[in-house]
Order: structure tokens, then sequence, then C-alpha cells
């Protein structure tokens, strides 16, 4: 064994029978949907046979699903096209979101835009009373994820929905993380508007869906030509949209069955960190409750600096273990994890923090391999910390 693959939750590897789907869309059936020609209506029909089955997998109509270039793509269509079509001033989300939903959402302060950030437990979680309670007359938009991408936290978006629908405003829920992971229902969770991201779940980057309820007051963002009814313009990734709905369906069906090897993998690594590190570490986000493909540990040193989490991670990849920390670079220094900091983990152990997060092709092997890479590097690190 070369390396270990521990980051799915920044990418996943692309599923055989996923890459069988898109084959034929690249050499064969290679016509531009919008074509009046053979070629050309083959691949409408292959489109539109796709919106119809993702629409039965998550439980929505087939007009109300949307071909986006991926996550990042639909949480800035729902944003900016909510904001300009209710007119309304304010956007309610949380300090946690991916940066996919801050970012455009900071960007409209340009316009006058309000942002008002609910404040997460420790465990990562917004509880419906906190919405209720924000929602005034100025509310266009309530964004809030269903998973968490770096703690696996799970927001009750069921009850958020029926408070928003309550209050008329709008709900969207990244569930670029939840879907294929639990249940994502729209019959049974009732949301506005919600992003599917293909990578996560072993299909291929640069595609995605937004689902936006009939009826949902939403303004296209991104125009162009005539495809997706006007709602998207950009001539449609066949090919992507092929492995995207194979990768859907493969992540629903097969659910029950990662789950329990996630399930496995995760016990199974946090009793062997509690051998090895005793009360050295510690789970960052939800301890139990959350999705178990995700695990955020932060490691204590006897000072109160903390590790330097970077090296740590650079010494794990020299040993073939790839993770993540979530840390991200501003003005050239780095800044610990937002999402850590939004919870409150302190800052030396929000420095000193990884996220595992496992795919369905790890083992308990891989497990292994990785935790006796860390205790090595770890000893190293504290004597030198020390
Ligand atoms: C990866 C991710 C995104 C971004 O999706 P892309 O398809 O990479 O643009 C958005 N939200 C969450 C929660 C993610 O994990």
């Amino acid at each position: 064994m070369d390396t270990v693959y521990f980051d799915n939750a920044a990418t996943t590897r692309v599923d055989e029978r996923v890459m069988e789907a898109m084959l034929p869309y690249f050499t064969q059936q290679y016509g531009n949907a919008n074509s009046a020609h053979q070629l050309g209506r083959m691949s409408k029909v292959a489109i539109e046979d796709a919106r119809e089955e993702i629409a039965q997998l998550i439980g929505a109509e087939p007009s109300e699903i949307i071909f986006t270039s991926g996550g990042t793509e639909s949480d800035n269509a729902i944003i900016k096209g909510t904001i300009a079509a209710t007119r309304k001033k304010e956007i309610i989300t949380s300090p946690i979101e991916h940066h996919a939903v801050i970012h455009p959402s900071e960007s409209l302060k340009l316009q006058g835009i309000r942002i008002t950030y609910l404040q997460p437990d420790s465990d990562g979680t917004i509880q419906p009373e906190q919405v209720a309670e924000a929602i005034s007359d100025d509310t266009a938009i309530v964004s809030l994820m269903h998973v968490n991408n770096e703690i696996g936290s799970v927001n009750p978006v069921k009850e958020i929905a029926e408070v928003c629908r309550e209050r008329k405003v709008v709900f969207h829920s990244d569930t670029v993380q939840s879907v294929g992971k639990i249940p994502v229902n729209l019959k049974e969770l009732s949301l506005d508007a919600l992003s599917i991201s293909a990578h996560k779940i072993y299909g291929p980057k640069g595609i995605g869906v937004l689902y936006v309820k009939n009826g949902t007051p939403w303004i296209p963002w991104l125009q162009g030509g005539s495809q997706e009814r006007r709602r998207r313009g950009g001539t449609s990734n066949v090919a992507g949209i092929a492995g995207l709905t194979a990768a859907i369906r493969l992540a629903v069906n097969e659910m029950d069955q990662h789950r329990e090897l996630f399930s496995h993998l995760r016990e199974t690594t946090v009793s062997e960190l509690k051998k090895r590190f005793g009360d050295r570490f510690q789970i960052n986000g939800p301890q139990t409750g959350g999705v178990p493909n995700i695990l955020n540990i932060g490691f204590i040193t006897e000072d109160e600096r903390g590790l330097d989490g970077e090296m740590l991670l650079l010494n794990l990849d020299i040993d073939g273990v790839c993770v993540s920390n979530g840390s991200a670079c501003t003005s050239g220094a780095m800044e610990p994890s937002h999402v850590l900091q939004g919870i409150g983990v302190p800052e030396p152990i929000a420095r000193s923090s990884i996220r595992v997060s496992f795919g369905k092709q790890n083992s308990v092997e891989d497990v292994q391999f990785f935790v006796d890479k860390l205790e090595r590097i770890l000893e190293r690190m504290m004597v030198a910390a020390s």
C-alpha cells in the first residue's frame, strides 16, 4: 500500500460505472442538445431522461432540476438570484457554511445587503428557533447547509424548512455533503432550493444540480442560450450530466452499505486514537449524531501553542496519507479553518486539527496505516515542540 486517500470530502475517485455512463457522449453521441438534427436530439433526450431520473431520486419535479457546473455555481445562483427576485435586503446564514455560500453573500454587501450570521452550537448545528427569531420582513433567503463538510454535523433542515415556509422566506440548503450519505427526499424535507455536486459522490468534477421548487422567487443568474429553459445558459455538459445521474443513482442505492462501512472505519479510528493518544486528542464537532464519513480531530500539546497543522499535513503527505485541514491562506498567512473557529474550537487546537474523510474504497487496513504513521509523526513533532 503506497497511499491512503482520506480526503473524500474534498473530492472522490470517479466510480467505473459512472465513467462508463459518460463515455458514449464524448466521441459518439456528441451532439449539441440545442441542435435540431438527429445527433442533437439524442443529446436532448439523454438530458431529459437524466433530469427525470434525478427528480425521482430526490422527490422533485423534473422542471425543478437545473444542471449547473457544480456546488459553487448552485450556491451562488440561488443566493444572488433570490436577492434579485425578491428585492429584499437580508440573507440569514451561518459562519460555518461553505465558502460557496459565505463569499457570494459577502459580495452582496456592496449592494446594501445585510447578512445575519446565526451562531451554531459547539456541535455545529443551528436550531429552528434561532431561525424563527432571526427572520424579519427584510429576509430574502435563509441558507443553511444540511451536512457540514469539515465536521460532519447535520442541521435539522426539515424543521428549519417549516419555520421558513410559515414565514414565507426562501430556504436553501447546501446538500453537497448529504446526498448519498443521509436521506435527502424533498417529499420529506420540503426545501425551496438545494445544491448537489457530482464529484463529492464518485462523479465527475464540474457538474451539479440546483433544485429550485416551482413558484420560488428566483431569477436566473447565468444567462446565455435557451438551455435549461432559460434558467442557465451555456452548452449542456451531456457527458457530465450522464455521469452525475449515475453518481446520484449509485450513491442513493448504495447509501446504507456505505454508511455501515464508514461507521466501522470511524469507530476503529477513534478507538485506535484513544489507545495511542489518550486525552491528547479531541474530536471537533459532533461526538455522535454526525455523518460517520467525516472525522475532525485536533491535538492537544502540553504547552499552549499547539502543533503546527501545516507541518502535520505535510508529514502525513510524505508518508502517503492524504487528509486536509480546512485552513485558508489569507494575506499570506495560514488562518485556521473558519468552521472550527465558528464552533469555538480554541485557536491552538484548531491550528493542529485535521479532517479525515472516508470513501467507499477505504478499508480498516487504511486506518491502521494512517494511525501508525500519525503516531510516529506526532511523537516526533511533540518532542520537537516541547
Ligand atoms: C465541495 C463543496 C461545495 C463546492 O462544490 P463544487 O462542485 O466543488 O463547486 C459546496 N458546498 C459544500 C458543502 C462542499 O463540500
